[in-house]
């Protein structure tokens, strides 16, 4: 399978994702995808009710905040928008070999964590 990108359009705020090479723009503009980093920034994990709920050390702010969450699964793939001003959480099924990327914004600068 091609790589999953994950597009942040810092205008709109607008989040997409695509396999492989893909020609995507917003607000006028091409978007390259987002940088994929080891993870760095650890959640903490509890499992509930066949999910898993991630906590994140993020103040969420407008400078300083989680974008999105996105659940790469063998037949689907999960998008969890997050917000300035809300809590620094998402839940999400317990499936096994799913990745998940976490997507961040700090300072206007976006880059996604690939959980291990
Ligand atoms: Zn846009």
């Amino acid at each position: 399978m091609n790589k999953l990108n994950i597009y942040y359009c810092p205008n709109c705020k607008n989040v997409g994702i695509a396999y492989g090479k893909a020609q995507i723009e917003c607000c006028g503009r091409k978007i390259e995808p987002v940088a994929i980093e080891k993870e760095n920034t650890i959640p903490t994990i509890t499992e509930m009710d066949g999910e898993y709920l991630l906590e994140y050390a993020c103040p969420m702010t407008k400078d300083d905040f989680i974008v999105a969450i996105v659940v790469e699964r063998y037949d689907r793939v999960g998008l969890i928008r997050l917000f300035p001003e809300q809590a620094a959480e998402a839940r999400v099924a317990q499936v096994k070999g799913a990745k998940i990327y976490t997507v961040f914004c700090r300072q206007g600068k976006v880059w996604a964590e690939l959980m291990k």
